[in-house]
C-alpha cells in the first residue's frame, strides 16, 4: 500500500490508530472494596472490561457473587440489554484516509461520542489527498475518469485559494495574516469535492461503538464508511473480546466483509 504523495494524492484505504483506553487505578479499587468489607476479583486483564464489571456489580453490589467470569458476566449485561453499563468504557481512535463524504456520515452519531475534526478553513488544502471510493478502485476507466475530474478541482482550488489571498489582501490591509488566511481558505473550500481526504479524532464509549458497527458495518451502508466500520471493528475486537464477543466479522452477499451483531442495539 502507498501512501499519498504530492505527484499521487490518491487514498484507497482508511486507517484505524487506536490512540487512547482507560486504566483501572487497582488502589482505589481496593480502597472501596476495603471500605465496604467486600472481596472482588475478575479473570480480564482488559481496563474497559474490568471496569464495566464493577459498573454493573454496583448497581446491586453483587461483588464475589453470581457469574463467575468477566465474559458471563458482560454476556449477560448485553443480552439482558442493560446497555448503560457500556457507557463506562472509552476508546479513543485517530482516523486517517477517510473522504469528507464518510466523515459527514460518522458525526451523525451523536450519542456517546465526541469528534475533532481537521479544519478546511485553517489548513491549505491545495496539497490536499483524495480517497477513491472502492467502486472506482476496481475499474480503470472509471477511475479515469473519476482522477480527471478531480485534478480539474485540485487546480481550481489552488488557483481560486491564491487569487482570493490577493484580493484579501488588498481589500483587508489591517486584517492579521492569520485571519487572513482563514477568510481565503474558507471561501476556496466550497469548490472541494466529498472525495476530499480528512483526519479525525474520535472518542465513543463502548455501547456507541457498538452501535455505529451494526448500523455501518453493513451492506445497507456505503461502502467507504462500510469497510472503515469493519477496520474498527478488528481494532476495537482485538482491545475488548468480551463486551464485542457477539459481533462477528462474516462475509456480505457481495463478498465484501460485513459486521454481525447478535445483540441489536444494546
Ligand atoms: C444505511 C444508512 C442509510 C442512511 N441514510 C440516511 C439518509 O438518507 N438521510 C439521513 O439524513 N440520514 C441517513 N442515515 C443516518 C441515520 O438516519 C442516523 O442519523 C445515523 O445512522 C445515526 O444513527 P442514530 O441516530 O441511531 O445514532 P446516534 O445519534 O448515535 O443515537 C444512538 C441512539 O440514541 C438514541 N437517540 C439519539 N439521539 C436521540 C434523540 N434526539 N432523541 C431520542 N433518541 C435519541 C436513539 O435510540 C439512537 O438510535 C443513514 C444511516 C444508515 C446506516
Amino acid at each position: 500500500m502507498t501512501s499519498p504523495s504530492p505527484d499521487n494524492p490518491y487514498v484507497t484505504h482508511s486507517k484505524v490508530y487506536l490512540l487512547g483506553k482507560q486504566s483501572v487505578v487497582a488502589e482505589e479499587l481496593q480502597r472501596f472494596l476495603d471500605d465496604e468489607g467486600l472481596v472482588f476479583s475478575t479473570d480480564t486483564p482488559v481496563a474497559g472490561e474490568v471496569l464495566a464489571e464493577i459498573a454493573g456489580r454496583t448497581c446491586y453490589m453483587s461483588f464475589g457473587k453470581g457469574r463467575k467470569t468477566n465474559l458471563e458476566y458482560l454476556e449477560n449485561i448485553i443480552s439482558s440489554k442493560h446497555g448503560s453499563v457500556l457507557e463506562h468504557v472509552v476508546w479513543n481512535l485517530l482516523l486517517t484516509g477517510i473522504s469528507r463524504s464518510l466523515t459527514h456520515e460518522l458525526i451523525r452519531h451523536r450519542a456517546g461520542f465526541g469528534y475533532s475534526q481537521l479544519s478546511q478553513r485553517y489548513v491549505d488544502e491545495s496539497t490536499a489527498s483524495y480517497v477513491v471510493p472502492p467502486l472506482y478502485q476496481e475499474n480503470e476507466e472509471l477511475r479515469r475518469k473519476w482522477t480527471e475530474t478531480i485534478e480539474c478541482v485540485r487546480k481550481a482550488y489552488a488557483e481560486l485559494a491564491e487569487m482570493s489571498g490577493r484580493h484579501v489582501k488588498e481589500k483587508y490591509p489591517e486584517m492579521s495574516p492569520r485571519d487572513r488566511r482563514k477568510l481565503t481558505r474558507q471561501a476556496a473550500r466550497s469548490v472541494l469535492p466529498n472525495a476530499c481526504e480528512t483526519k479525525i479524532f474520535v472518542t465513543g464509549n463502548s455501547r456507541s461503538w457498538r452501535h455505529f458497527l451494526e448500523l455501518r458495518g453493513t451492506p445497507h451502508a456505503d461502502t467507504e464508511i462500510r469497510l472503515l466500520a469493519v477496520e474498527i471493528f478488528k481494532a476495537l475486537k482485538k482491545e475488548s473480546p468480551n463486551i464485542f464477543n457477539d459481533l462477528t466479522l462474516v462475509e456480505g452477499s457481495d463478498g465484501m466483509p460485513c459486521v454481525s451483531v447478535v445483540h441489536s442495539k444494546v
